[in-house]
């Protein structure tokens, strides 16, 4: 693998030499190529996710292969206006005459990793940006989902060339040799200890990073939430892919006054949705692989049980499941749940559920149900979180007109529509002098500083 991995790369950067991904026009071919490529195997696509994650067709669309095609439907209309140079404002007293421009110019080779929960959607998303700032690119899918792999790896190798788009298969070994190379960018999206590991590797040449990381994402239901809304809404992004969706909701604070309600109203939609055993229903994912059913079958053991908790580990299958009388020591609170499992704490005051959500770190995501817009702006204005939605769950990944990433321990930098595009460009900043004219102030042998200070103070 490390002669693949280094002649792919050499023959990539040749490639990236020869300017032809500088050209606008080239990358909006490779766009509708791309476009064509998801197309063409559809179909694939949607049985690899089944397989992998049980995952219906009409999930399958909305949260990863729709999405795609309409953001590389969106960057093809718009990349001709986003990669114009940007003209912005001179000091026309000491540059007179010049212009300034930020030229947007790619960083060159980019390698991107991506996990196994959305395996289409993290790994291709990614891509759209960079390709359409100019990059040439390598990437990893996740190991986890490999029917998925396999599909991503045969369309790529199918529609684009190695010097302009690799695929790497397996696992933590090639990863780690991707690692070792020189890669101008590096987009991880995965867990937070891995993360640790690229951005270390990304340090030894500098190279900047962006990391889509995880967390606990806290879901506050308050007294004066429209319950059934929330009850509505909670079991559907809980649920979307088993649970395993990194801006699932991840533990859910409910006020004390309707908790009991809100238990009952929770339990009615996740029967709605998927029926009971939600074993039979083909809208109900798969957890990843059996010792994943197994960590989350750990944190059921000594807990009360609400509604569900049945498991079966070889059909990696776990059913909603509702835990009640939870305490924040409890193992299922200390990491990332990654499954279909709701903790319910409950909550008196306000300002209790905000230093609880600030006592850890920040999450990706934040929610909150509420019909008053002072306790909405409060809970926004003494949190922090890479996104939130407040009286729903998770819609707030897709918009491409708002960033999407993490902020602290839940990752940095951000993608989706233009900004994917602003992501994988290097911003140039570049003024253009005229030669007719040339102040004389900046050159030594220093005098009339108070005339400096003067315009200093006027600029
Ligand atoms: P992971 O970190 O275990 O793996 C992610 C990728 O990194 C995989 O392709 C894996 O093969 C690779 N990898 C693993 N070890 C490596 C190493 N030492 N060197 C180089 N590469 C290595 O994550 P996962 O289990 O696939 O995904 C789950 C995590 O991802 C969760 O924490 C979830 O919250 C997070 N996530 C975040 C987002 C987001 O957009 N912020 C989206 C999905 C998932």
């Amino acid at each position: 693998m490390t002669q693949n991995i280094q002649l792919n790369r050499h023959s990539q950067q040749k490639f990236f030499d020869s300017f032809k991904t500088r050209d606008v026009d080239f990358r909006i071919e490779q766009l509708k190529q791309l476009k064509s490529a998801v197309s063409a195997y559809e179909e694939k696509i949607y049985q690899a996710l089944w397989k992998d994650l049980h995952k219906s067709q009409f999930e399958a669309f909305v949260t990863e292969v729709g999405i795609v095609q309409k953001e590389i439907a969106l960057h093809i209309r718009k990349l001709k206006r986003w990669s114009r140079p940007e003209r912005v404002s001179t000091n026309q007293l000491i540059h007179f005459w010049s212009t300034s421009r930020i030229r947007r110019e790619p960083y060159g080779l980019a390698l991107i990793i991506a996990p196994w929960n959305y395996p289409f959607l993290l790994t291709v998303g990614p891509l759209i940006g960079a390709i359409s700032a100019g990059n040439c690119t390598a990437l990893k899918p996740s190991e986890f989902a490999p029917h998925t792999a396999e599909v991503i790896s045969t369309m790529m190798n199918e529609f684009f060339p190695a010097s302009y788009i690799s695929v790497y298969q397996g696992g933590v070994e090639v990863g780690s040799e991707l690692l070792t190379e020189k890669w101008d960018y590096i987009f991880f999206t995965g867990s937070k200890q891995v993360g640790r590991i690229v951005m270390e590797a990304a340090s030894r040449n500098l190279t900047p990073v962006t990391l889509e990381l995880g967390g606990k994402n806290p879901c506050i239901v308050d007294e004066d939430a429209n319950l059934k809304r929330a009850a509505a809404r909670i079991a559907w992004g809980k649920l979307v892919n088993a649970g395993q969706t990194c801006i699932a909701p991840d533990y859910l604070f409910v006020h004390k006054q309707v908790k009991s309600e809100f238990l009952k109203l929770l339990e009615k939609y996740i029967r709605k949705y998927y029926g009971d055993p939600a074993k039979e229903s083909i809208d109900y994912g798969r957890i990843i692989s059996a010792s994943k059913t197994e960590r989350l079958g750990d944190f059921l053991k000594g807990m009360t049980t609400y509604y569900g908790g049945d498991m079966n580990f070889s059909e990696r299958y776990l059913s909603p499941t509702i835990l009640t009388d939870v305490n924040p020591d409890d193992p299922v609170m200390k990491e990332e749940i990654f499954g279909p499992i709701f903790p319910v704490l409950e909550f008196e005051s306000l300002p209790e559920v905000i230093a609880f959500v600030n006592a850890r770190e920040k999450p990706l995501g934040l929610y909150y149900f509420s019909k008053d817009r002072q306790k909405q702006d409060r809970v926004l204005a003494q949190t922090s979180s890479g996104g939130a939605s407040i009286n729903d769950v998770i819609v707030q990944f897709a918009s491409e007109s708002m960033p999407f990433g993490g902020v602290g321990s839940s990752g940095m930098g951000s993608y989706h529509g233009k900004f994917s595009f602003d992501t994988f460009s290097h911003r140039r900043s570049v003024l253009k002098k005229v030669n007719w004219i040339d102040i004389p102030l900046r050159y030594p042998p220093y005098r009339k500083l108070g005339l400096v200070r003067w315009l200093f103070d006027i600029w």
